[in-house]
């Protein structure tokens, strides 16, 4: 996970660096909005945004980054600032800390800032590649198209990896109700449109893994 840095206050960006580092996060470093600018929203997980910056304002910049590529920020404000917090959440801050703060609390709120990001825009295995808000999935970069229930065959893998689904789990989560009368091989069926789908060259599917007598599954445990 790579966060971006942007702080004016050195003292400030430097200890933000070395808590993060120590934490295992990978950092870039910016100290005004044009840095960032040069820098920055190509490659990084989460931003921590100073909003006074000597050369603008932090929330116009995210603004500008963020219509880059979309990516989650908290930003950093004195407490004279926190008017501005309404502001900043209007362009779609994720979350806002007050200085000066505790370096474990910002910890926590990037932990959870980062978790709820990845569980609402991607899931991922491998080359596959599924954002559940717009039901897309990629395959090697490319996507793929699904019909509903194949769709929602495949999220229901993606989010267990590593657990075997049976027939009958995923007759439940997918079909519900109507799973009752649906015919004996419904799940098989659509099970081999979806590997055809993801791998029309591949004799054997690499991503979707047949249990023998118990079901399917992606990905090792
Ligand atoms: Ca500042």
């Amino acid at each position: 996970m790579i966060i971006g840095i942007i702080e004016d206050d050195k003292l400030l960006n430097q200890a933000l660096r070395l808590v993060l580092q120590k934490a295992g996060y990978r950092i870039t470093c910016a100290h005004t909005r044009q840095e960032a600018l040069s820098l920055m929203g190509r490659e990084e997980d989460l931003l921590l945004v100073d909003i006074g910056l000597p050369d603008g304002n932090g929330i116009s910049l995210y603004q500008e980054l963020k219509g880059r590529r979309e990516i989650p920020a908290i930003f950093l404000t004195a407490r004279d600032e926190e008017q501005d917090m309404l502001a900043a959440f209007d362009t779609g801050a994720d979350d806002y800390v007050v200085k000066p703060f505790s370096m474990k609390v910002l910890l926590k709120r990037i932990e959870t800032v980062l978790k709820r990001n990845n569980e609402k825009e991607r899931i991922s295995y491998r080359e596959l590649l599924l954002f559940p808000a717009g039901k897309q999935v990629f395959v090697e970069g490319r996507e793929i198209r699904l019909t509903a229930k194949e769709y929602q065959l495949l999220e229901y893998l993606m989010e267990n990896q590593g657990q075997v689904l049976t027939k009958e789990m995923i007759l439940e989560k997918i079909w519900g109700l109507e799973g009752q009368f649906v015919v004996d091989n419904t799940v098989s069926v659509t099970i081999n449109r979806l590997r055809k789908k993801l791998e029309p060259d591949a004799g054997q599917s690499s991503y979707i893994k047949n249990v023998f007598g118990l079901g399917y599954r992606i990905g090792d445990k």
